[in-house]
């Protein structure tokens, strides 16, 4: 039986972030439950949604069979991500009334729809009652937002992993970001999580803030890797991306120093910053799996691995994009215009593309390779009836790849650089 992952988009935030120009928005609390109504709906009704905005077929999904054609399938869902945004913001009973439609979507009552509108007997859906590693759902949350009733809500509503934006524990780096959150926060929402039965954990760092120095995030690393009250399960450290439209990226090409733009360390120091992760994290017991995150053992995203392995996942909400195995597409970003979309039986989908072999080819490389286990070079040659062993010549030759047998992977030494190797490989 296939697995299905989902993804909620809540494009809510409290206040804009310098360095951000994400589509979400600063609204007032009032606009939630709209919002929320409308996703709901969107899940309960995204077969025929999907339908009539010409998209596939709906919650079916498609694999490769060895003729070569995209067969329809049922299919269970493992994993529910909600994202923003901030959408430890909503109410707890909207995060659980978004879970429970996607209980009665995806075959809560036993009963599923084939893609010919066929009913037939699937498997359950997401259950609450399911022992917290067999269906993962995360809920991504900042720390000045967790109070104790919220989480144990969150628990309830079958909520059991939480990815915390915690991004640095130095207040002065989180000031000139604009966060809401400061140092002490961090460690007045953890036990608060973990009081309500929260085992998983992850957070996520930036490396390459403004005011940032090799001293601060080393405070940083050590922080998060030494607290035995903290000790989250999974970290993810991204580089800093400075959005040209952001007050940040405005303020670099402009001039101007409101936001720090001079305070923001150079591309060598974050490269450096990144190694320093990777030693500390390592050190500290956590395993690097993917490019920009590291777990201790069985706490990998399952949900994120789904994107990773181009596996299939359904996105709902505004902006939410999604995958099927043969189609992507995406929801229009507009917030309102997404309510007003679907309150009238109408979906927005703003992008759709069906792959070609070609630019599945690319995928398959591109987020193999983020993967620190690799990619099985004979099983794409052999899945896309290509010859690929001449494009890793150059980069072995570099350094910047390591090959194992018909096994290719990114050098962990060059992990840093790793955008060299996919634009020479994309050449
Ligand atoms: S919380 Fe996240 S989505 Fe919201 S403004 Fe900050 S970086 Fe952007």
């Amino acid at each position: 039986m296939r697995k299905l992952g989902i993804y909620v988009q809540v494009p809510f935030c409290q206040t804009k972030c310098t360095y951000c120009n994400f589509h979400t928005g600063v609204v007032a609390s009032s606009r939630f439950a709209p919002y929320v109504e409308a996703v709901c709906g969107e899940i309960r009704g995204h077969r025929e949604l999907l339908r009539t905005a010409g998209v596939g077929c709906g919650a079916a999904i498609l694999e490769k069979a060895h003729s070569q054609e995209w067969l329809c399938h049922e299919a269970v869902v493992d994993t529910v991500y909600i994202g923003g945004g901030t959408p430890s913001l909503l109410d707890p009973a909207h995060l659980q009334s978004i879970l429970d439609a996607v209980r009665e979507a995806f075959n809560g009552n036993g009963e599923g729809e084939d893609c010919g509108g066929q009913k037939s007997r699937g498997p359950s859906g997401l259950r609450a009652s399911e022992p917290p590693h067999s269906q993962e759902v995360t809920l991504e949350a900042d720390p000045e937002t967790i109070e104790a009733e919220k989480a144990a809500a969150w628990v309830q509503a079958g909520i059991n992993r939480v990815s915390f934006g915690l991004q640095s524990f130095v207040d002065k780096e989180l000031v000139a970001a604009g966060r809401m959150h400061r140092r002490a926060d961090i460690y007045r929402a953890v036990p608060i999580l973990r009081e309500a039965g929260i085992r998983n954990i992850s957070f996520d760092l930036i490396a390459g803030l403004p005011h940032q120095t090799k001293e601060s995030w080393r405070q940083s690393l050590e922080e998060l890797a030494a607290l035995a009250a903290l000790a989250p399960e999974h970290v993810s450290v991204y580089l800093l991306e400075i959005d040209e439209g952001s007050r940040l990226g405005k303020e670099l090409l402009q001039g101007g120093g409101k936001y720090s733009a001079g305070a923001v360390p150079s591309e060598d120091e974050m490269a450096e910053f990144y190694e320093m992760a990777q030693e500390s994290l390592g050190a500290a017991g956590y395993h690097h799996y993917e490019i920009s995150n590291w777990a201790k053992p069985g706490y990998e995203s399952k949900h994120n691995l789904k994107y990773w392995r181009r596996e299939p996942y359904l996105g709902f909400g505004a902006g939410a994009h999604s995958f099927s195995g043969a189609e992507r597409w995406a929801n229009a970003h507009d917030a309102a215009a997404y309510v007003t979309a679907v309150q009238s039986g109408r979906l927005p989908v703003e992008q759709h593309e069906t792959l070609t072999a070609e630019s599945a080819l690319e995928e398959e490389l591109f987020l193999g390779l983020r993967q620190l286990d690799g990619i099985d070079v004979a099983r794409i040659e052999r899945m896309y009836g290509v010859a690929l062993a001449g494009r890793f010549d150059p980069l072995a030759l570099a350094g910047l790849v390591k090959r194992d047998g018909s096994v290719v992977r990114l050098a962990p030494e060059k992990l840093s650089v790793s955008n060299e190797v996919f634009v020479e490989l994309m050449r």
